[in-house]
């Protein structure tokens, strides 16, 4: 059986090659851009006010108090740019063009109304003050964009700026889910004696939303092989089939069988991780299929694991595994050696590190004790035990960043 470290290898150098799609700027969101961006205008377009104040030539106000006439008013949006002479001002609000002869803004705040049309400024003023002058952050045909960076909001707000109402992204995976099982019943149903509800397509289609995919819930495929080969055919038509149960060693377990009756290249098929050791990957041209395991608790991780990094991947994200983190164990956890083992833990940042408490669970069905976690903590095949005060390797949830600091 190959490790965990081998099996993530395997699967990353057996993703299909990211494609461009042109987008609208809304279905960007959350992917990675395919091409720079360059500057369509200078930014800040024209010489802008940063302030609401009272616009001034600095030679006049070189110290104060010191009385200026009022000749005009000058709001944000405003073709106008009224002269400025010898002993005059002009009022001006933030985001304004700055009328030419000005070459400072004094606050308002720090001015003085003495008439309609006479203001007295209380502070001296140097030259440039509160302006921002034209392009003084990008000019035109700068890269405004990186390609290869990720789309997120402040993202979307600078291909906004520069007027990119479609966008080169890499395209994204459309995902199928399909739960096989002859003991599932639909959710609204209450099971009948040795059924279960399908908890896992709900899960999963969570988890791909995680990752800003949508991903289409398939009807439950029983346990045989014709339901389980037509139900494939029909996934194969999405680029990536995500199926739970039917990967284990049972009887009624066909997914694995079908796969070779299909002529579909197997990646790997068990992998020495707990949970998860039954999980099957499979390509067939540009498609990829993971068969996870049935129980929920193996079919999340298993997720997180290897679908979550693979998808990050094919999405054209740089760096598709999840950061490296570690903390420090409040409560020893024993391991029988073999396989890696990804345990449910709670991380909670304290001072300046993580602490680690493990999370005791009834094991790979028990989805309600995992939901108490918001990290999974990482211990080696051959690591027996692990003591209170060492450290561990954490990977983070998505609950981790949802609960914010406990
Ligand atoms: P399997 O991998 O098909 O052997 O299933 C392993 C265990 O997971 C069995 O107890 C199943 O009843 C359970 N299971 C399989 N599919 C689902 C599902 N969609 N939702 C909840 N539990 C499931
Ligand atoms: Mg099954």
């Amino acid at each position: 059986m190959i490790s965990y470290e081998q099996a993530l290898e395997k699967l990353l150098a057996d993703v299909p090659q990211p494609k461009i799609v042109r987008v609208p700027l809304e279905a960007a969101r959350g992917k990675v851009l395919a091409c720079s961006v360059l500057a369509d205008l200078d930014l800040p377009p024209f010489r802008k006010s940063f302030v609401d104040g009272y616009a001034v030539r600095s030679q006049d106000a070189p110290r104060a108090p010191v009385q200026l006439q009022v000749v005009g008013t000058v709001a944000a949006g405003s073709q106008d740019q009224p002269k400025i002479g010898p002993g005059q001002t002009v009022q001006i609000m933030t985001g304004a063009p700055v009328p030419p002869e000005a070459d400072a803004v004094q606050m308002v705040e720090k001015v003085r109304q003495v008439k309609p049309d006479l203001v007295e400024l209380q502070e001296p003023v140097t030259s440039g003050q509160h302006i921002a002058d034209q392009a003084n952050e990008m000019k035109v045909g700068d890269i405004a964009l990186t390609q290869g960076s990720v789309i997120n909001s402040s993202e979307l707000g600078v291909l906004a700026t520069f007027g990119q109402s479609e966008v080169e992204i890499y395209d994204f995976p459309k995902v199928a889910i399909m739960t096989t099982g002859d003991e599932i019943v639909d959710i609204a149903e209450k099971p009948g004696f040795s059924q279960i509800r399908n908890s896992n397509a709900f899960m999963l289609w969570s988890q791909c939303a995680d990752l800003n995919l949508e991903a289409t819930v398939f009807p439950v495929v029983p346990d045989n092989p014709d339901s389980t080969k037509k139900a494939i055919l029909k996934g194969l038509e999405c680029d990536l089939l995500l199926l739970t149960g039917g990967v284990s060693m049972g009887k009624y377990d066909y997914v694995h069988q079908v796969l070779g009756q299909l002529d579909i290249d197997i990646c790997f098929h068990k992998a020495a991780i707990k949970p998860g050791k039954p999980l099957l990957v499979g390509r067939k041209a540009d498609r990829m299929i993971f068969g996870l395991p049935g129980n929920p608790v193996s079919a999340f991780v298993t997720f997180e694991l290897f679908v979550r990094p693979a998808v990050r991947q094919w999405m054209g994200f740089s760096a598709p595994n999840a950061p490296k983190v570690f903390g420090r164990l409040l409560e020893a956890v024993r391991h029988k050696p073999g396989k890696k083992f990804f345990k449910p833990a709670r991380a909670i940042w304290i001072g300046d590190s993580f602490e680690v408490e493990p999370i005791n669970t009834k094991g790979s069905a028990d989805l309600t004790g995992f939901s108490a976690a918001n990290a999974l903590l990482v211990l080696a095949p051959e690591v027996v035990e692990l003591k209170a005060g060492e450290t561990v390797e954490l990977i983070l949830l998505n609950r981790y960043f949802d609960e914010g600091d406990q």
